[in-house]
């Protein structure tokens, strides 16, 4: 039995040392392989690696040629990966690497998709906790597909779920969605997300919003349904004013220009309806045409 480990990492130099170190002593006992993915640091990330990863003859690593983002450094890790179980972590040790045990040995029992459930989030800020609680309550609501609540990207599966990943031909990646979407049998272990202990996060705010959006667009057209709504609501308000306006003018006794008030709520109003409905439709024609231009996931870098 080998195991695989992907790690993705963004400038980590501060901590991937560390982090190489407890994996190698956490999984001693276990045939593994290790498989970094510099997703483009610009950072010591790659010089340390490389010093490091000559004593380890099993372990890989793949360097991209720019930040191609956490998504695409997983999905190169699976590319890379020969073991009939992989499990994805993230480089900065937030996702205790003791946990593999207890994945593993679900997985003996049968499940092949073993995910690390959160009980605790340490050290993160009350927006990062209450944005990423809004985002999957979201996203179930949404979707059809069953997200469990609170998991991250921490998981292991088993060999026949990496095969069909790797068959999904789709750019915008939401990695957790694509997991749940290939189905097989799943299971939680619940764990308490521990702080980082070096560096910073490498999720600004900008990319929480992309990979939102990827999962909700990715696995939900609901958006398109509820601007559908919007538009009938829209429309009935449009012609209560419409009926008001015509009342108005036959009933009132004086001849001022009544309205303006009415009139500028009216226009506000539908611009902002229609407006929004056109940024949503935006967000699924620019996802096709990302698609449609069949780019590759990742480029990369080979010294
Ligand atoms: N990461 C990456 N590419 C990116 C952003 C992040 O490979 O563009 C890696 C990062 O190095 C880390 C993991 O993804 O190993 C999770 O990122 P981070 O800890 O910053 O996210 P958070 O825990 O704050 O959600
Ligand atoms: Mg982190």
């Amino acid at each position: 039995m080998l195991l695989s480990v992907i790690v993705p990492l963004y400038n980590e130099e501060e901590i991937v040392a560390t982090t190489f170190k407890v994996l190698e002593e956490e999984l001693k006992d276990v045939e593994h392989e290790l498989i970094f993915v510099n997703d483009g640091s610009k950072d010591k990330t790659r010089e340390i690696l490389e010093g490091l990863l000559p004593t380890t003859p099993n372990n890989k690593l793949v360097n991209f040629s720019r930040n191609f983002g956490h998504q695409a450094a997983f999905s190169a890790g699976l590319d890379k990966a020969t073991g009939d179980a992989v499990v994805i972590i993230d480089g900065d040790l937030q996702d205790p690497p003791s946990l593999i045990h207890e994945m593993l040995e679900k997985w003996r029992e049968g499940y092949q998709v073993v995910y690390a459930q959160r009980n605790k989030r340490a050290g993160e800020t009350i927006f990062k906790r209450f944005t990423a609680f809004a985002f999957y309550r979201i996203i179930g609501k949404l979707t059809s597909i069953d997200i469990p609540p609170d998991t991250g990207d921490y998981r292991l599966m088993d060999r026949c779920v990496v095969n069909q990943l790797k068959n999904l031909p789709e750019r915008s990646r939401f990695l957790r969605g694509l997991v749940c979407w290939v189905g097989f049998k799943k299971i939680g272990v619940k764990y308490d997300r521990a702080e980082r202990t070096a560096g910073t996060s490498k999720y600004p705010l900008k990319k929480m919003i992309r990979l939102a959006l990827d999962g909700i667009t990715g696995f939900s057209s609901a958006p398109l349904k509820i601007s559908f709504y919007m538009g009938i609501f829209a429309t009935l308000v449009g012609f209560g004013i419409f009926v008001w306006s015509i009342l108005e003018k036959f009933l009132s006794p004086t001849t001022t220009v009544p309205g303006w008030a009415s009139l500028m709520t009216a226009i506000v109003f539908f611009s902002g309806v229609q407006l929004m409905t056109i940024g949503i439709l935006g967000e699924y024609i620019g996802r096709i045409y990302d698609e449609v231009k069949q780019r590759p996931l990742y480029i990369e870098d080979k010294k």
